[in-house]
C-alpha cells in the first residue's frame, strides 16, 4: 500500500468501493479461520468417538459430520468464494480506474510542459513512465490496499485464536516472525533503491530503441546496424544486470521468509508436540493450532510481498510525481490578457536572447517592425538565429519585458494561447501525425468542410500528388500507412498552416524540399489568398524572398539589415555577398546539369 501526494486522494475518490472490498474481505478471513476448527472436530471424533462443542460432548457420527462439519463446510466454501469475488473487484476495478485517471493527469500535465522539458526528459524515458511505472503503481495500490488489511484482519484473527489455544506457543511461535519483521524493513530499503535502478536502466533501453527505430533509415544509410546492435546490447546488459541484482535480493528476502517460517512450524511441532505429550493439547487441538498458524503464513508472506511491492511503488510513483510536478517553465505572465482580432504589426526592440541552458547569446539587440499584411523573407546562414527569432514571437520560451510586441502590446501581457491562435505555423520538421491527410490538413481547425481542405491541398500545390494516392485525403500517413517525400510533407505542413488563416503566418524553411516550379507556385498563391495578412517566410534560396515586401538578414544572431531584396542586394555588402554565391552556385548546377 503506497501513500504520496498525488495519490491519496484515490482512498478518498474510492472510499465507498474500497469499504465494500474490506467487508467482504472481513468476512472471508473469518470463515477462513472457521476451517480449523472443523479439522480438530474430525480428528478427535475418528480418535475419540465424541467431540466437545460448546461445552457438550456429542457422539462422532454419520449425523455429526453432516449437520456440523459438511454442512457449515459448504456454508464456509461459498462464503469465502463470493467475498473473494467481491473483493477482487472492489480493490482491482478501483486499480484499473486510479491508472486511467493518473495516466489522463500525466497526459495532461505533460501536454502543458514547456519546449525545455522534452529537451531533457526524452521520449523513451517518457513512454516507460506511462508504461512500466503506471502498472507498478497500479499494482500496488491494488494489491497493496488488499495486502495490508488483509495481514492486519486475517493476522490478528488467527493470532487470537492461536492466543485463546495457548499464549505460551503462540509467543514462541512469534519470536521468529519479530526477527522477520526487522529483516524486512532493512531489505524493503534496499529494495526500492534497486528497483529504482532497474526503472531508470529500462528507461534507457526504451530511449535508445525509440531513437533507433526513428532513425532507422540514417543507420541503415550509414550501414551502422552493428554498430547499433553493439551499444543496444550494451544497454540491454545493463538493464538485465539491473534485473538480476534487483531479483536476487527479492529472491534473497522471499528465502528468509521461508526460513523463518519453516522455523516457527519446528517450535510448533517442537513444543506443541510436547504439550500433547504432557496431555494439556491433545491431536485435534495441535492440528487446529497448525491450522491457525497456516493462516497467519499467508498474512506474513502478504507482509513480505508488501514490503517488496511498496518499495517498487514508491520507486515508481517518486517517477510519476516528477512528471506530475513538472511545471511548464512558459506561462502566462500576472495580468496577461486574451488578444483578440490580432492585425499581425510585429515589433522587436533591442530584444537579446539566451537559451536556457545556452552558453552564448543566440540573439542580440534584435530591433524592427513589420507592419500588419506585410510578407517578410527571414534569411542566413544556418545557425544566425532565424528559427529562434519566430519561435520567441510565438513564446515558445520567456522573453524579456517591453522587446517583443504584436499589434503594439508586449507579447508579455498577451496570453500565450490568444497568442498562438493568432499564428499559423510551419515548423521546420514538418511533422505530421499518424492519421489521414485530411485530418493532418484540418489538425488546427475545429469543424471543417472536406472541400476545403481540398482548396487549401491545391493552394499548397500538393492536391494532385494526394489525388493519385489510392485512398486520396484518406490516405493514412505514417507508421501505419503511406510514407510520403520531405517535398509532400512541407506542402501537407503548408496547407494545414493555410487552413488555420490566421493573421500570423510563420513558414520555416519550408519550401526547401519543393523545386522551384512549386515553390514559385505557391509563393503566388499565398500573395494571393494571404492579402492584408502578415507572412514570415524563412529561406535559403534567395528566389524564395525576392519579392517579399521586407528582407530580415540576420547573421550569427545579429540583424545585420532590412529592407527591400533590392535595397540590402545594392546597400548591405554581406547580403550582396549572399546573393552573388547562390548565384554563382545556382549557375555552376546548371552547367554540370546541362
Ligand atoms: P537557424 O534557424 O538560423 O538555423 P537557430 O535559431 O536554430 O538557427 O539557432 C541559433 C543558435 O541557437 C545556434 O547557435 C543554435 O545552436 C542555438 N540553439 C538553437 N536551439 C537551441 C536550444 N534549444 N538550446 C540551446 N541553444 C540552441
Amino acid at each position: 500500500m503506497i501513500l504520496g501526494k498525488h495519490i491519496n486522494r484515490y482512498y478518498l475518490r474510492f472510499a465507498p468501493v474500497l469499504l465494500l472490498g474490506l467487508i467482504s474481505l472481513i468476512v472471508v478471513d473469518y470463515f477462513q479461520l472457521v476451517i480449523p476448527n472443523l479439522y480438530q472436530m474430525v480428528i478427535n471424533g475418528v480418535n475419540q468417538g465424541v467431540v466437545e462443542v460448546d461445552g457438550q460432548t456429542l457422539p462422532f457420527d454419520m449425523d455429526f459430520l453432516l449437520d456440523r462439519v459438511c454442512m457449515p463446510m459448504v456454508g464456509v466454501i461459498l462464503a469465502i468464494v463470493a467475498g473473494r469475488f467481491v473483493w477482487r473487484l472492489a480493490f482491482m476495478g478501483s486499480a484499473v480506474r486510479l491508472e486511467a485517471d493518473l495516466r489522463n493527469r500525466m497526459f495532461d500535465n505533460a501536454k502543458n510542459l514547456s519546449r525545455e522539458y522534452y529537451q531533457v526528459n526524452k521520449v523513451g524515458n517518457l513512454m516507460s513512465l506511462f508504461t512500466n511505472d503506471l502498472d507498478t503503481v497500479q499494482d500496488c495500490f491494488g494489491w497493496g490496499v488488499l495486502m495490508f488489511f488483509d495481514a492486519l484482519f486475517m493476522g490478528s484473527l488467527a493470532i487470537i485464536k492461536m492466543w485463546n489455544m495457548n499464549p505460551l506457543l503462540t509467543v514462541l511461535s512469534m519470536i521468529p516472525m519479530a526477527f522477520l519483521l526487522c529483516c524486512a524493513t532493512m531489505v524493503g530499503r534496499r529494495l526500492m533503491r534497486k528497483w529504482d535502478i532497474r526503472q531508470q536502466a529500462f528507461s534507457d533501453l526504451s530511449d535508445f530503441a525509440q531513437e533507433s527505430f526513428s532513425g532507422i533509415a540514417v543507420i541503415k544509410a550509414f550501414v551502422k546496424e552493428s554498430k547499433e546492435l553493439l551499444a543496444f546490447d550494451d544497454l540491454n546488459k545493463e538493464n538485465e544486470r539491473a534485473n538480476i541484482d534487483h531479483t536476487k535480493t527479492a529472491v534473497l528476502f522471499r528465502i528468509l521468509v521461508s526460513l523463518f517460517i519453516e522455523s516457527v512450524i519446528c517450535v510448533i511441532l517442537g513444543y506443541g508436540g510436547f504439550l500433547v505429550y504432557q496431555g494439556m493439547f491433545n491431536a485435534g487441538q495441535l492440528v487446529e493450532f497448525i491450522g491457525y498458524f497456516n493462516a497467519v503464513i499467508w498474512p506474513i508472506m502478504a507482509v513480505s510481498e508488501l514490503i517488496d511491492m511498496t518499495s517498487r511503488g514508491k520507486a515508481s510513483l517518486n517517477r510519476v510525481s516528477e512528471l506530475l510536478d513538472a511545471v511548464p517553465s512558459v506561462v502566462d505572465q500576472p495580468g496577461a490578457e486574451a488578444m483578440k482580432n490580432i492585425r499581425g504589426s510585429i515589433e522587436f526592440r533591442h530584444l537579446n536572447f539566451r537559451y536556457p541552458d545556452g552558453e552564448f547569446d543566440a540573439l542580440e539587440d534584435i530591433s524592427f517592425k513589420i507592419e500588419a499584411g506585410e510578407n517578410v523573407g527571414l534569411v542566413g546562414k544556418t545557425g544566425s538565429g532565424k528559427t529562434t527569432l519566430v519561435d520567441l514571437i510565438l513564446r515558445t520560451y520567456n522573453v524579456p519585458a517591453g522587446t517583443i510586441f504584436v499589434d503594439g502590446v508586449d507579447v508579455n501581457r498577451i496570453t500565450i494561447q490568444s497568442l498562438r491562435a493568432g499564428c499559423s505555423y510551419v515548423p521546420q520538421d514538418n511533422f505530421l501525425f499518424s492519421d489521414t491527410i485530411e485530418r493532418n490538413i484540418a489538425f488546427g481547425v475545429e469543424e471543417y468542410d472536406p472541400q476545403k481542405v481540398d482548396k487549401y491541398a491545391q493552394l499548397a500545390d500538393v492536391a494532385n500528388d494526394i489525388n493519385h494516392f489510392q485512398h486520396g485525403y484518406n490516405t493514412i500517413l505514417g507508421e501505419r500507412g503511406v510514407t510520403v517525400s520531405g517535398g509532400q510533407k512541407q506542402r501537407i505542413s503548408i496547407a494545414r498552416a493555410l487552413m488555420r488563416n490566421a493573421p500570423i503566418l510563420i513558414l520555416d524553411d519550408s519550401v526547401s524540399a519543393v523545386d522551384t516550379k512549386t515553390e514559385r507556385s505557391i509563393l503566388a498563391n499565398l500573395r494571393a489568398t494571404r492579402a492584408g495578412k502578415t507572412t514570415i517566410l524563412i529561406a535559403h534560396r534567395i528566389s524564395t524572398i525576392e519579392q517579399m515586401d521586407k528582407v530580415l538578414f540576420v547573421d550569427n544572431g545579429k540583424l545585420i539589415a532590412v529592407g527591400t531584396h533590392q535595397e540590402l542586394y545594392a546597400n548591405c555588402p554581406e547580403y550582396t555577398k549572399m546573393v552573388d554565391l547562390q548565384k554563382l552556385d545556382e549557375e555552376g548546377g546548371e552547367q554540370r546539369n546541362a
